[in-house]
């Protein structure tokens, strides 16, 4: 049998309409859409619909989403970029506001900029996972020049306050930047209200290397390039436009938005059925984050008294599941995030991520339950 892909949170499968609609650029109609020639203006006219189609997905204008190699580029432009900008434009805030349970690429954006002179402070989370608002709320203030939350995690699903969000970073005039990668597609977003947003295309059944960065027409403050060598995307991310990768960005976006309704509905059920299955098999389980609290398919569950990594490796050839806790060169360091919502290490080392996606079925939610079972049972 096959093994059975329970790991959305890490990528999710290719859309085939997605692999459909990439299939003629990568030879039949193969073009650089910088170039002049008819191929040229052809593979640039189908990178421009794509970007409509995600750019009606996010609730953006076309115009306002740069191309990127996927959320970890457009994060690093965001966070790095608005520091240099306000840098060179003489602004002094010299704050950067995160949550603890932000993507690394987020964290370690920030924490690089100690070097020229940015203070970096991590808002606590609750027990489920969601920014602090009151504590967030202390840390803004007219020091603040950005603040960057994201709009769901990676690792537990918890779906983020971002309408308080916004309200407390625009009371203290500080720039709000949102990492919407495992949002996008998944829950209805409307980035306008942002400065500025990251998506990755991979997360929401695209291809993988290929993601944008949002800047907001009205941000007071744009960031700066941190490539260099090429004018394309406004000149805020050089290099070649990847045809093919960025169709197929379009047209899972496309879907995405399209059966975003039904998706929810689908894989919500799957991880009822799952966890339900797991009850009736009278296996011990905690749930760390509330159905309602968390991204539509998403779990993060732990079976007290069983390492997650032997539950991982006994199921490694019929199903694929991911831990909690990030794996470092053979030692379990337990994850940022499950740290930051107080679970202390035996809890963070017993805590499984599992996505149920648009692709999986009732009877591999059942079946995974079963193989699960027998492994929290030996
Ligand atoms: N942010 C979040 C919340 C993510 O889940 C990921 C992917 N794990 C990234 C950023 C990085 O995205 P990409 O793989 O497109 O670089």
């Amino acid at each position: 049998m096959d093994q059975i892909y329970l790991d959305g949170h890490s990528t999710t499968p290719l859309a085939p309409e997605a692999q459909a609609a990439m299939a003629p650029w990568w030879h039949a109609q193969a073009g650089n859409p910088h170039s002049p020639h008819l191929r040229g203006i052809l593979a640039s006219r189908a990178v421009e619909s794509a970007r409509a189609h995600i750019a009606e997905l996010v609730g953006t204008a076309p115009q306002e989403l740069f191309f990127t190699s996927g959320a970890t580029e457009a994060n690093n432009i965001a966070v790095r970029g608005i520091a240099l900008a306000a840098l060179q434009a003489g602004v002094d805030r010299r704050r950067i506001i995160v949550s603890a349970i932000e993507h690394k690429s987020v964290l370690e954006s920030a924490h690089s900029l100690a070097s020229l002179g940015f203070e970096v402070l991590e808002a606590p989370v609750t027990p489920f996972g969601m920014v602090d608002l009151d504590q967030l709320d202390e840390l803004v203030d007219h020091r603040t020049l950005l603040v960057s939350i994201m709009a769901v995690n990676n690792e537990v699903g918890t779906i983020q306050p971002l309408g308080s969000v916004v309200a407390l970073a625009r009371a203290s005039g500080a720039l709000l930047h949102v990492d919407a990668a495992q949002a996008a597609g998944k829950v209805p977003l409307d980035l306008a209200e942002f400065d500025m947003a990251s998506i990755s295309s991979h997360k929401l059944y695209g291809p993988m290397g290929i993601g944008a960065l949002f800047v907001s027409a009205a941000a007071s403050l744009r960031p700066l390039p941190i490539l260099f060598g090429g004018a394309q995307e406004a000149g805020l991310r050089p290099g070649t436009v990847p045809t093919p990768l960025v169709v197929g960005f379009g047209a899972a976006a496309w879907l995405a938005g399209d059966r975003m309704e039904a998706d929810a509905i689908h894989q919500r059920s799957l991880a009822a059925a799952l966890v339900n299955e797991l009850r009736a098999r009278q296996v011990q389980l905690i749930e760390n984050i509330p159905e309602d609290l968390r991204v539509p398919g998403s779990l993060s569950i732990r079976f007290p008294g069983k390492d997650a990594m032997s539950v991982i490796n006994g199921a490694a050839r019929t199903l694929a599941i991911s831990e909690g806790s990030a794996c470092n060169s053979g030692a379990i360091n337990s994850s940022h995030v499950l740290t930051a919502m107080g679970l202390d290490a035996t809890a963070s080392s017993e805590t499984l991520r599992i996505y149920c996606s648009r692709y999986n079925t009732d009877g591999e939610a059942i079946e995974a339950a079963r193989i699960l079972a027998d492994l929290s049972k030996h």
